[in-house]
C-alpha cells in the first residue's frame, strides 16, 4: 500500500535518494527525498492547473472537497493504522482527527457555496456627481495563485495534507504543493491518495495537487522561494518558520507566509477564581497540559497566579495531578530531545523552583512543573519561551500589577485565559486591553487545549504565535489567506468574474 514515492501532478515518482520512516512500532518504510527539480515539476503543473481551477465555479470546488472526505473516510482504518504507528499517538486520538479533518473540508465546501466569503462591494456609478462623476466599481476576492503548504508534526492529518492549509487553499481555488513532514510521510501518503482519487473521481487537472517527501530542508526552502508559488501556509517551529518567513520576504517578489511559530498561552487566576476553587482548575490545568503529551500550539505552558496560601494549594493540587500522568509517547525522537533539554534548561535556571521533574524516554515525555516569582520571570526572556511538551510554568505575583506587568511582557501568543469569578471581573478589565493585544483568542474560565473549527474561530495572534496577526490557520476565515480583493472598475459584464457577476 506504501510506495514510498512523491505525488506531482498525478504521477507517483521515485527518486534516487531515499530516507526511512522512524515509526514507534510497525515496520519502517522507505521515502523518496524531494529536490527542486521535483518542486519545479510540481509548482509548474501546479501554475497550469490554476489556469482551469482558479476559475472554476464554488460549486466545482465544494464538490471535489467533499469528495476529498469521503475518500479519506474511506481510507480510514488504513490511515488509522500507519498514524498511530508513525506518530505514537492513540488510536482514539487519530480517529477524532480524522474526523475534524474531514469535518473542516466539508465545512469549507458549505462556506464556499454561500458566497459570503467573497465580500463583494458595489458602488453604483454616480455620473452626475460633481465635481466628478464617479465610475461602477465592484470588488471580489479572487484566489492568489499556487500555494506551498507545511505539512505540520503535531497534526498529522488536520494540520499535515489534506489539513486545514490545504482544505482553505483549495476551496480558494488555489492548487497546492504540500512538503510532507517526515515524522509521518506514510500517512501523508494516503491522504495524497485520497486527494488523487478525487481528482480523478471528478476529472480535475492533475496539477492541482503535488506532495513532495524530504526529510531535510532543501524541498521546503525552494519551495518557498519558487517563483509561481504565491503564498505558504506552515506550523512548527520558530526557528524553521522564521528561516522560511525570511526566505519569502527576501525573493524578489515576496509573498505572505502564514506561519504559526510558538506559543506558551498563559492562564491568569485571578484571586476570587483562586479562593473558591484553586484546586480544582489546578487539575483542569494540569490536564490540559499534559493532553496528547503536551504537543498542542494550544498548550497552557503558562499560570499566573496570586501569591498566598490559596497558591500553595493551586501548586498542591497541580503537582498530584501531574505526578499521576505516565509519560507519553513523543512525535519524534527529535522532539523528545528537545522537550528534555527545555527541562533541563528550567531545572538549571537560578531563581527557579523544580515542583515536580520525572525521568523522560528517548521518544516520550512525562511531565515537569516549575514555579518562579514574577520579577525572575521578568527579567529572563527565556522563560517565556515555548518548550514543546508536558512543561508547566508557575509564576507567582505580590499585586495586581505585577500580574499586569507579566501580561505586558509576554509575546504574541495564540490564546489567553483568564480563571475568574464575578467579584474578579473588575481586576479582569484592568488585564483586558492588554490581552487583546497579545492573542488571538480569549478564554475565561476554560482551557485553550481543544480548537472549534467554525466561523469566529481565530487561531493565530502577533508574533511569533504567528508571523501575520491579521489571519487565522483554524476555522472558515483562514481561507481569506489565499484570497486577494481585485477591484473592478466600469467593467462590462461579460468581462467581470463569474461570482461578481451572479451578484
Ligand atoms: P520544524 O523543525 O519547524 O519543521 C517543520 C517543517 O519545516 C518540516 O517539514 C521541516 O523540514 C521544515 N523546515 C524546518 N526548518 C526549515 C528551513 N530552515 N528551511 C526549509 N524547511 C524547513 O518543526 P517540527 O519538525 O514539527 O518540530 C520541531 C519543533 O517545532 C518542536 O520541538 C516544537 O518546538 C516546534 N513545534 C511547534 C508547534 C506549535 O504549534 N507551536 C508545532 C509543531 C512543532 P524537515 O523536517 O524535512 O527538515
Amino acid at each position: 500500500m506504501i510506495q514510498g514515492q512523491h505525488l506531482i501532478a498525478g504521477c507517483w515518482v521515485a527518486a534516487a535518494t531515499t530516507f526511512a520512516s522512524k515509526p514507534i512500532q510497525g515496520p519502517a518504510h522507505r521515502f523518496a527525498v524531494g529536490t527542486p527539480d521535483h518542486v519545479d515539476a510540481a509548482v509548474k503543473a501546479a501554475e497550469e492547473a490554476f489556469w482551469s481551477y482558479g476559475y472554476s465555479g464554488r460549486a466545482a470546488r465544494a464538490a471535489f472537497l467533499n469528495r476529498i472526505a469521503d475518500e479519506i473516510d474511506a481510507r480510514g482504518e488504513a490511515i488509522t493504522e500507519i498514524g498511530c504507528q508513525e506518530t505514537g499517538l492513540p488510536e482514539a486520538r487519530l480517529v477524532g482527527e480524522r474526523g475534524r479533518t474531514v469535518g473542516q473540508l466539508r465545512l469549507f465546501a458549505s462556506h464556499i457555496e454561500a458566497g459570503a466569503y467573497l465580500d463583494r462591494r458595489y458602488d453604483a456609478a454616480q455620473p452626475d456627481r460633481t465635481p466628478l462623476p464617479r465610475p461602477d466599481l465592484r470588488l471580489i476576492q479572487r484566489p492568489v495563485g499556487p500555494v506551498a503548504v507545511f505539512g505540520a508534526s503535531n497534526f498529522p492529518l488536520a494540520f499535515s495534507v489534506a489539513g486545514g492549509d490545504t482544505a482553505s487553499a483549495l476551496a480558494a481555488g488555489c492548487p497546492v504543493v504540500v512538503k510532507g513532514h517526515p515524522a509521518h510521510p506514510g500517512t501523508g501518503e494516503i491522504m495524497a491518495q485520497a486527494i488523487e482519487a478525487a481528482i480523478v473521481a471528478l476529472d480535475l487537472p492533475a496539477g492541482l495537487f503535488s506532495l513532495i517527501q524530504a526529510d531535510g530542508t532543501e524541498v521546503g526552502a525552494a519551495l518557498a522561494q519558487h517563483p509561481l508559488i504565491k503564498a505558504v501556509g506552515f506550523t512548527g517551529s520558530l526557528a524553521g518558520g522564521r528561516a522560511l518567513f525570511d526566505l519569502c520576504a527576501r525573493r524578489p517578489e515576496p509573498i505572505p507566509f502564514f506561519g504559526e511559530l510558538g506559543s506558551i498561552n498563559p492562564m491568569f487566576v485571578m484571586p476570587a477564581a483562586l479562593a473558591a476553587r484553586g484546586p480544582e482548575i489546578a487539575r483542569g490545568w494540569a490536564g490540559s497540559l499534559t493532553m496528547g503529551a503536551g504537543q498542542f500550539c494550544t498548550n497552557p505552558g503558562l499560570a499566573i497566579l496570586p501569591e498566598g496560601p490559596e497558591a500553595e494549594a493551586f501548586t498542591v493540587a497541580a503537582r498530584e495531578t501531574l505526578a499521576a500522568v505516565a509519560a507519553q509517547n513523543m512525535l519524534t525522537e527529535g522532539i523528545a530531545s528537545a522537550y528534555r533539554e527545555g527541562v533541563a534548561r528550567f531545572r538549571d535556571k537560578p531563581g527557579i523552583k523544580s515542583l515536580f521533574v520525572a525521568e523522560s524516554g528517548s521518544r516520550s515525555a512525562a511531565p515537569s512543573l516549575f514555579s518562579v516569582d514574577a520579577e525572575t520571570w521578568l527579567a529572563d526572556g527565556d522563560l517565556a519561551e515555548e518548550v514543546f511538551g508536558p512543561l508547566g510554568l508557575l509564576v507567582r505575583v505580590e499585586t495586581p500589577e505585577e500580574m499586569r506587568r507579566i501580561a505586558q511582557g509576554l509575546q504574541g501568543q495564540l490564546t489567553c485565559t483568564l480563571q475568574m469569578d464575578a467579584a474578579d471581573t473588575q481586576a479582569a478589565k484592568q488585564l483586558m486591553p492588554i490581552l487583546e493585544r497579545k492573542a488571538g483568542r480569549l478564554l475565561a474560565n476554560g482551557f485553550p487545549t481543544g480548537v472549534e473549527v467554525c466561523d469566529t474561530m481565530v487561531h493565530g495572534g502577533p508574533y511569533p504565535a504567528s508571523t501575520n496577526f491579521g489571519a487565522t490557520s483554524v476555522g472558515t476565515m483562514a481561507i481569506r489567506r489565499f484570497l486577494r480583493p481585485v477591484c473592478y472598475q466600469n467593467m462590462p459584464i461579460d468581462l467581470l468574474p463569474e461570482d461578481l457577476a451572479e451578484a
